[in-house]
């Protein structure tokens, strides 16, 4: 393969882009300049990007060494697909494939190599690195070298075992998207990056939106919107088995086809599950956050958790799975007070009890997110210690112009009840007796013969469990923090009841359609189906959403003008080039 020295024409030439991102280039030239460096960019910036093109500049083999298995052979498809030739080793080859993928190696077939961290405890694999030329060492998911990172891996202690077997001492590159400084300092210190090779972009994550959605029926809120986007990939993340086996039923019930995914499944259900939403047979997949880990797909449109994750690092690395082709995808969070007893129940299974107290600390951080009323984006950034942030005037708090509606009556009908009710039942229960159900319990409890009894009749008792819910949201009731969820009226409440204060409440948040529908993009996407089944790679690895869109928006008639098109490189012009124009042209003659 002959070697290009310009990095641009590299990304123009295999990757399709016209221009670097922001850090990209920084970090190419540092590395292109013989420097170490430590490059941390959020999930979507573009990390590969910054070995894969030096990759095409220097003479031997990048060796990438990265904990996730599975991400590997999607990489290794996508260059493929680039037509840049590439290998992986770890423990899902067979004997023959590691030996015949060695031999290819030795004989510096490929540009790029990865390997998992656990090969370098082999004396024997190290030995054969000694026979191959390795400009350069690219360390994805660099934090796991570091202890006070959050997914330590041992094996990344021996990453510089490597150099003990080398003759000549390649460049390190070190890459993450978490990383906060002090464990950027450890990853710089165990690699011996001097500080000021240190690349840090921004957190923001500029096409994603945010929105936190309180006291609202969160099972019609999901139906309705994955209705609304069904063409469209999504994750649904809830926090137990159990929720994830409840909302799988619900979108099953509505007619659409999910995924699902969670630890009670065998390890071949969860892959086969897993495929067939990577592969685009399910759209929708609902998950514990044991889902995700090297989940590379770059067109997930939304990101919806049913229930509060456990805290902001953990969701911003969830709902940071959507849009990593940098079109604009939404990220709702589904908040119901209901969420903090289950998630401070399973901070406190903890099998490490040192922890508990910090981790719930964390769990509050992630409480606040869900109340406040400034930027959401903004919030977040700032969690992880970004000063100056502006507000990012797309959240949902941003753009929020909702109408507000009085509904102080109707509060004092509710907090005068769950005080009748001698404020020692949860809300479900509290909603019957407002709504006069005939449940035998309450009459057992003699509740229907309380004042308040039958004062909401007429009403959904769901409905006014998600407005005792909203009332909770606004502090006018609480929830009791032991076993059972009881509400008790806070002192705030006791104002509204005394007439001190009147109660707003907003217009219900509506689902809204993400991406707008487009015939021909909807003809190019099945056809990129088509071919991604016929060659046994994801959709995305052909070609990604952005790429269509792009598409869409340019018409191209030519190859030359096809090639102007972001993503679309050599490769995929000389293998794709002539199906996707015939589509266009045959679509543009249809419209004229
Ligand atoms: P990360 O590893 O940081 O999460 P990726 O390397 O997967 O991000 O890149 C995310 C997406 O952005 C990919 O679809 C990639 O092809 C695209 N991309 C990377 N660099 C550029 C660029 N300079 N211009 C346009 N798109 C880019």
């Amino acid at each position: 393969m002959a070697i290009i020295q310009n990095p641009l024409d590299i990304l123009d030439k295999y990757f399709g882009y016209s221009a670097f991102r922001e850090g990209q280039q920084r970090v190419i030239d540092q590395v292109l300049q013989g420097d170490d460096s430590l490059c941390v960019m959020p999930t979507g910036g573009g990390k590969s990007v910054c070995y894969q093109v030096p990759a095409l500049a220097m003479e031997g083999t990048v060796l990438v060494i990265s904990p996730l298995i599975s991400l590997m052979k999607d990489q290794v498809d996508a260059l493929h697909q680039l037509g840049i030739p590439a290998a992986y080793i770890n423990s899902t080859l067979s004997t023959e494939e590691y030996f015949g993928t060695m031999d290819n190696a030795l004989e510096g077939k490929y540009k790029l190599l990865y390997v998992a961290p656990e090969r370098l405890d082999s004396e024997s694999f190290l030995n054969q690195l000694q026979k191959m030329t390795i400009p350069l060492i690219a360390i994805d998911e660099a934090h796991c070298i570091s202890q006070w990172g959050h997914d330590f891996r041992p094996s990344y202690r021996n990453i510089h075992r490597i150099f003990d077997y080398l003759n000549s001492r390649p460049i390190v590159l070190a890459l993450t998207a978490t990383a906060t400084p002090e464990v950027q300092d450890d990853i710089c210190q165990q690699l011996h990056i001097p500080p000021v090779s240190r690349v840090v972009t921004g957190f923001e994550r500029s096409n994603l939106v945010f929105s936190v959605v309180k006291g609202q029926n969160r099972d019609q809120f999901v139906k309705e919107y994955v209705q609304k986007n069904k063409n469209e990939s999504g994750i649904i993340y809830a926090a137990t088995r159990k929720a994830v086996e409840q909302v799988y039923l619900l979108l099953e019930k509505s007619g659409i086809q999910a995924a699902k995914y969670h630890a009670g499944l065998s390890i071949d259900e969860r892959q086969q599950q897993q495929d067939r939403f990577i592969m685009e047979d399910a759209r929708v997949m609902v998950a514990t956050n044991a889902f995700g880990m090297g989940i590379d797909k770059s067109n997930i449109r939304y990101v919806i958790h049913y229930q509060m994750p456990k805290n902001m690092e953990s969701y911003y690395q969830e709902a940071g799975r959507a849009g990593r082709d940098g079109l604009d995808s939404d990220c709702y969070l589904l908040f119901s007070s209901q969420d903090v007893l289950t998630q401070r129940f399973l901070i406190e299974q903890s099998p490490d009890p040192s922890r508990v107290s910090n981790e719930i600390k964390k769990m509050q951080v992630m409480v606040d997110y869900c109340h406040t009323e400034g930027c959401l984006q903004k919030h977040i950034i700032k969690y992880f210690g970004e000063e100056d942030v502006e507000d990012c005037g797309r959240c949902g708090n941003c753009t929020d112009t909702r109408e507000q509606f009085d509904v102080t009556v109707d509060t004092q009908k509710v907090l005068s009840c769950v005080i009748r009710m001698g404020q020692r039942f949860g809300k479900t229960m509290v909603a019957q007796v407002l709504t006069g159900s005939r449940n035998k319990k309450l009459k057992e409890l003699n509740f229907d013969e309380l004042s308040t009894y039958g004062l909401m009749k007429g009403r959904n008792a769901k409905d006014v469990a998600d407005f005792i819910e909203f009332l909770i949201s606004k502090n006018y009731l609480q929830v009791e923090s032991g076993p059972y969820p009881t509400i008790f009226v806070s002192e705030d409440g006791k104002d509204v009841l005394l007439g001190k204060v009147k109660v707003w409440r907003k217009g219900e948040m509506v689902t809204t359609v993400i991406a707008k529908d487009d015939p021909l993009f909807n003809e190019l996407r099945a056809m990129r189906l088509k071919l991604a089944q016929e060659a046994g790679v994801p959709p995305f690895v052909i070609f990604s959403d952005k790429t269509l869109r792009d598409m869409v928006a340019k018409m191209p008639a030519t190859n030359e003008e096809l090639l102007t098109v972001q993503g679309v490189g050599e490769t995929k012009l000389e293998r794709y080039g002539e199906v996707f124009l015939e589509i266009i042209d045959s679509f543009s003659t249809q419209q004229a």
